[in-house]
């Protein structure tokens, strides 16, 4: 769902413009959030790059204060290209096959992750060290990201997450929820963590049990406070977005709109824009609920599972 803002410029898929994604269990009704921004994959000379300095690295900061504000991870979806683009680049899925380094083939329609990478998922998270360098933000998204279609295909392998904290976690929900499989919107709240647990185990510094509470409808209310070389601490990070209900607004949104949330974006006569229709003839958007309207969010896209 789109929001209708009085903002110039800014198509339903502008690079840059942010949007919630909640997918909701429809059965339990739990559910996970995450803010994404769309990025995308560029050749440059014989290297790959994907840009996230825009502004000084102010939009990524941007994206993780609101994404703190909404209590949802920040995520990017990086739009790689279809094959032949990638064709350049060795495909990185045999990698761990075996002990002895096989010649690297070529993006194959065989592979695959290949395929499926052309939308890959990263946490803004994992590429704040590098930010400003769009070659190693290249190959840290071809390396440590996750396709969107494996966020909720079943059928992708969930090995246990061995995350850094594991040994010292205490709460046995917690530790289940690393170790096993799960359903619905925790899998996917996983296998986001799963991101940032990898590339947490990657930063040689101690962990820190101590515990943290997490803000919302958490389900896990209580999580480690280690933040390794993150912004932030990256268990609340990322679990905060995963809740036992909806936050209100994505309720309201459910919703058919009533006329005060009806918002027409195109200019009137006088020149101004943003004006509520009351009575049809005018195609109208939908104003963004309360707790969206200080933020960027071009529009929430509900997933029901
Ligand atoms: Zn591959």
């Amino acid at each position: 769902m789109e929001f209708s803002r009085n903002q110039e410029g800014r198509g339903p898929n502008a690079l840059g413009a942010d949007y919630l994604w909640w997918w909701i269990d429809s059965h339990t009704g739990e559910c996970f959030g995450m803010l994404v921004q769309a990025k995308r994959l560029k050749r440059s000379g014989k290297g790959w790059r994907v840009d996230v300095t825009h502004r000084e690295g102010k939009q990524l900061g941007d994206l993780l204060r609101t994404a703190e504000h909404l209590e949802v991870p920040a995520v990017y979806a990086v739009y790689t290209g279809g094959l032949v683009f990638r064709e350049p680049l060795a495909c990185r899925h045999g990698a761990q096959a075996g002990p002895d380094p096989k010649p690297e083939p070529e993006p194959d329609e065989e592979c695959l992750a290949c395929r499926r990478m052309a939308i890959s998922m990263v946490t803004a998270y994992q590429l704040n060290m590098g930010w400003y360098d769009p070659e190693m933000t290249a190959d840290l998204v071809l390396s440590e990201s996750v396709p969107v279609e494996d966020l909720v295909d079943p059928a992708v392998p969930s090995p246990a997450v061995w995350d850094l904290n594991l040994r010292e976690l205490t709460n046995p929900q917690l530790r289940d929820f690393l170790l096993k499989p799960q359903g619905g919107a925790r899998e996917i709240a996983r296998r986001i963590f799963r991101l940032v647990a990898d590339h947490r185990r990657g930063a040689f510094s101690a962990a820190s049990a101590e515990l943290l509470p997490v803000p919302g409808a958490p389900i896990f209310p209580d999580v480690p406070e280690d933040r390794g070389h993150f912004p932030g601490p990256y268990y609340r990070h990322v679990l905060q977005g995963l809740r036992s209900s909806p936050p209100n607004y994505v309720e309201a949104l459910r919703r058919p709109p009533t006329v005060d949330e009806l918002w027409d974006s195109s200019p009137n006569s006088d020149g101004d824009i943003g004006r509520i229709v009351v009575a049809g003839g005018t195609p109208a958007g939908r104003r963004p609920p309360p707790e969206l309207q200080d933020t960027n969010i071009a529009g929430v896209v509900l997933i029901t599972l």
